[in-house]
C-alpha cells in the first residue's frame, strides 16, 4: 500500500513537471512574432541571394554552352548556327525547363558573359507543366519585383 502510494506520488509530480515544461515553451512562443503570413495577400520580400526564376540576356550570349556542361542535368537548350563568314556561332534560340531545374545556380555562376542571373521571382505555378519550359523570350522578361507589387503587405518578420 505504501509502495503504491509512493509510486503514485512520484508519477503525479513527474506529470506536473512535464506540464510545467510545456507551459514554459508556450509562454516562450507567445513572446515571438508570427512566422506565417496571409499569402497571397501578404508576401515576403525575398532575401538578396534568393535563387528564383532565371533571367537571360539574348544579346550577351555567345553560345559557348558552358551553362549546359555545368548543369547537373544538362538542362539549358542552346540552339546555334555557325556563321562561316564571321567564323563564330550565332545564337538562334535558348531555353530552360523550370519543371526540371533545381535552381542550383551553376549556370549563372559559370556563364562567361554573365548573361544569366537569378531573380527573386518565385510564383511560377502553371496548370500545364509544359508551360514551365521557358524560351529565350520568356527568360528575357524582367522579373516582377515583390517590393513594388501592389499585393505586397510588408511583413513584421522582416521588420518593415
Ligand atoms: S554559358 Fe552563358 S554565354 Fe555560354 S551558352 Fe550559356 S548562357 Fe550563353
Ligand atoms: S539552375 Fe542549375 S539545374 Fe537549373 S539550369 Fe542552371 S545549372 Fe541547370
Amino acid at each position: 500500500m505504501t509502495n503504491s502510494l509512493l509510486s503514485y506520488t512520484r508519477q503525479a509530480s513527474q506529470a506536473a513537471r512535464f506540464i510545467g515544461q510545456g507551459f514554459l515553451v508556450t509562454l516562450d512562443h507567445m513572446n515571438r512574432s508570427a512566422i506565417t503570413i496571409q499569402y497571397p495577400y501578404q508576401k515576403l520580400v525575398p532575401s538578396e541571394r534568393f535563387r528564383g526564376r532565371i533571367h537571360f540576356e539574348f544579346d550577351k550570349c555567345i553560345a559557348c554552352e558552358v551553362c549546359v556542361r555545368v548543369c547537373p542535368i544538362n538542362l539549358p537548350v542552346v540552339h546555334w548556327q555557325f556563321q562561316p563568314v564571321q567564323k563564330k556561332k550565332q545564337l538562334k534560340a535558348y531555353s530552360i525547363d523550370f519543371g526540371a531545374c533545381i535552381f542550383c545556380g551553376n549556370c549563372v555562376e559559370y556563364c562567361p558573359t554573365n548573361c544569366l542571373s537569378m531573380t527573386e521571382e518565385y510564383e511560377m505555378s502553371v496548370y500545364d507543366r509544359h508551360e514551365l519550359n521557358y524560351d529565350h523570350i520568356a527568360l528575357g522578361r524582367l522579373p516582377a519585383c515583390a517590393e513594388v507589387d501592389a499585393m505586397v503587405e510588408t511583413s513584421p518578420i522582416l521588420g518593415k
